[in-house]
């Protein structure tokens, strides 16, 4: 039992878990590329290239456990970039992040940056976060479907 324990605490890096590889196999058939490496903007947990469709995951995210919601928050971003045809767009949705979640997306001052990272952390904080996600990439990036 203690060994067990130990052995679980002293584990490596977890293995990301099924919806997150999911959720990722989605993204790459709706033309997105997941990269788990450090995004280019430091300090970034997670981070979307518009232009070459690439969602850069730090691989500490699987440390700290909050490698799904850091991808569904990228993956909201990426249905925000087949919604605009390929320029990242809101989506207009009718949804508020918890409140803990608002100094994270209020400093940024142009209303459409806020709007866009209101709706991504508004989605990551659903308690259906991951149903929701899949869904709006669905309905927005719906070329990727199989
Ligand atoms: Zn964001």
């Amino acid at each position: 039992m203690l060994t067990l324990l130990a052995s679980a605490v002293f584990a490596q890096t977890p293995a990301p878990d099924a919806e997150f590889q999911a959720l990722r196999r989605r993204l790459e058939r709706a033309g997105f590329e997941v990269r788990l490496s450090p995004p280019p903007q430091s300090g970034a947990y997670g981070q979307l290239t518009v232009k070459t469709r690439m969602i850069w995951i730090h691989p500490i995210v699987f440390d700290l456990h909050i490698a799904r919601p850091t991808l569904i928050h990228e993956a909201t971003h990426a249905a925000q970039v087949c919604a605009g045809g390929g320029e990242i767009q809101p989506l207009g949705l009718d949804l508020e992040p918890i409140n803990y979640a608002r100094p994270f997306f209020f400093h940024y001052q142009h209303p459409q940056r806020r709007d866009l990272e209101r709706e991504a952390y508004a989605v990551q904080t659903q308690p259906n976060s991951y149903e929701l996600v899949m869904a709006l990439l669905d309905k927005h990036c719906p070329g990727g479907k199989p």
